[in-house]
């Protein structure tokens, strides 16, 4: 009998699960019965969000992520997505040779300093940092990072990379990097979950450097895809949409009410509340339809797709063990500060951004360049804040002074890019536990989790786990729906 299925979210990963399990279930010839996708607020797509500005000509500002990289096969795996739902022509990207994309600053003793991005700049000394080709030479000398468990042993971000390229590395490169792209502190943070393949590869060839003259075809099975070939021969480094990044999720949504309306059941404004395992197959879950007068309501499936961060679903099962597990998987809360200006403030190749080390004592983590990235004539910037230290600095996210926020973002502006402009536009965002912490120890975690979940109906989806990207969590999408696909034929 045809199996039903509910997806709990409608971020990008439930959306990309609903995608795959229809798509390969033809292909594999494996019928599925009704999709449900359950989403607790009025709209898909979760933290891709682009929200149009007041009194433009379609302007946006991205509120969640605002590109996607095309470094691993996970990123490649996105633009393949994005060809097969007709969005070819609606992408937009930027050169890894491009200025926008090369020049990256930090902030150093108050001031912006431009990383090395050449060859070159491998015998240049730019204080702090000594001349890049010191710090190869560094790696090549150590030994592997030792660890006595292959699969779940693990070491910090901050000590790996102390130990293979040395403390000014650690600190003025790898700490605002981790702050930049998760919120958290490369002290605690886990190098084998955070940066897997970089470790991996440091394990197999004994060094990075070493591994970077290994060429490995990782793309091999999707270079038959044009835009993907095309992607590799023109050197995409990052790409987004001409209407914002949110176009993905709402074609993904588009595409699946147009083709399989009777199949994919999106109910939107329904909040899980709990999810409850009455046999090995199957599944209740417990919702409330907040727009219906709070109408409390049980869906009866075979199997369950979860996206739901993990300190949110621990709190909605039952079973012990694996809530406590869920539980421990913590996340942070971020404040954006978008903000455009009626001119050009700043050079439009002036760069993709800088982000500020922790031993700067600042109270952001970082600034995007918007209108560098994709070139405009007005200038958007983005203000990034709070990660790890968000509830120290700003107090609890349901509670935070907004106009605080704002005076903390432009006094940052005037003090690193001495930008004291008026904004015309401001769009303040608060996202609480958006950004779930890979903490040294995640791979014991996620073993726990899978030997948990094995006899269950259950698989998990979402950044709690595999890679916290928008490519990893699509790949992840992929590869659930996949596995969940290969055991029904
Ligand atoms: C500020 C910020 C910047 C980022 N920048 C980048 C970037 O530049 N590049 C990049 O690749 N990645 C970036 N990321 C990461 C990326 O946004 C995430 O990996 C991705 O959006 C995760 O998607 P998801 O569908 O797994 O989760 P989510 O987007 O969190 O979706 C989960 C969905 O589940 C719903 N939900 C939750 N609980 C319930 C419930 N009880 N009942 C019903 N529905 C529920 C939520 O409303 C949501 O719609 C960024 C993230 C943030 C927060």
């Amino acid at each position: 009998m045809a199996k039903s299925i509910a997806i709990l979210g409608s971020g990008i990963s439930g959306l990309s699960t609903a995608y795959y399990l229809i798509e390969k279930s033809i292909q594999n010839g494996v019928r599925i019965g009704k999709i449900y996708l359950l989403e607790q607020q009025s709209r898909v797509g979760g933290w891709l969000q682009s929200k149009p500005i007041p009194n433009t000509d379609g302007e946006h500002f991205e509120l969640g992520p605002r590109t996607i990289s095309l470094n691993s096969y996970a990123g490649i795996n996105v633009l393949s997505l994005v060809n097969s739902i007709g969005l070819a022509d609606q992408v937009r990207w930027v050169s890894k040779h491009s200025k926008s994309f090369k020049r990256r600053y930090v902030v150093i003793d108050g001031q912006l300093r431009l990383l090395p991005s050449s060859l070159s700049d491998l015998f240049i000394r730019r204080p702090p940092f000594k001349p890049f080709f010191y710090y190869l030479l560094n790696d090549l000398r150590q030994p592997p990072v030792k660890i006595d468990d292959p699969i779940t042993d693990d070491i910090s971000v901050d000590n790996f990379f102390r130990q293979r390229f040395g403390e000014d590395i650690a600190r003025y490169l790898i700490n605002p990097l981790c702050m930049g792209i998760t919120g958290g502190d490369s002290r605690s943070l886990s190098m084998r979950s955070i940066f897997a393949s970089l470790f991996q590869k440091e394990q197999t060839y004994g060094s990075i450097v070493k591994s970077m003259f290994k060429k490995e075809d990782i793309f091999r099975d999707l270079r038959h895809d044009h835009l993907v070939s095309r992607s590799i021969d023109e050197k995409w480094a990052v790409f987004s949409f001409r209407q914002g990044i949110e176009t993905l999720p709402k074609r993904l949504s588009s595409l699946l009410a147009e083709n399989y309306p009777t199949q994919v059941e999106l109910i939107l404004d329904t909040k899980v509340e709990g999810i409850e395992f009455p046999s090995s197959d199957k599944c209740v879950i417990n919702v409330v339809h907040k727009q219906r007068g709070s109408v409390a309501d049980k869906i009866k499936v075979d199997h369950c797709f979860s996206s739901i961060p993990a300190i949110h679903l621990g709190s909605l099962i039952e079973k012990d063990q694996l809530k406590s597990t869920l539980l421990s998987i913590k996340t942070v809360h971020m404040a954006v500060v978008c903000m455009k200006f009626d001119s050009e403030i700043i050079p439009s190749d002036m760069g993709f951004g800088f982000l500020v080390p922790a031993s700067e004592n600042s109270n952001i983590l970082g600034v995007t360049f918007d209108s560098c990235i994709f070139p405009e004539r007005q200038t958007k910037l983005t203000v990034m804040l709070g990660g790890y230290m968000f509830e120290k600095l700003f107090g609890h996210p349901d509670q935070v002074d907004h106009q605080r926020i704002i005076d903390i973002s432009r006094q940052a502006l005037k003090t690193y890019m001495k930008i004291d402009d008026e904004p015309s536009q401001v769009h303040v965002a608060i996202h609480s536990d958006c950004i779930p912490q890979y903490t040294v120890g995640h791979q014991r975690r996620l073993r726990k989790i899978e030997q948990e979940i094995q006899n269950l109906p259950l698989s998990l989806l979402g950044a709690s786990y595999y890679g916290f990207s928008v490519p990893d969590t699509i790949l992840n999408a992929k590869r659930e729906a996949m596995n969940w696909l290969r055991h029904q034929i």
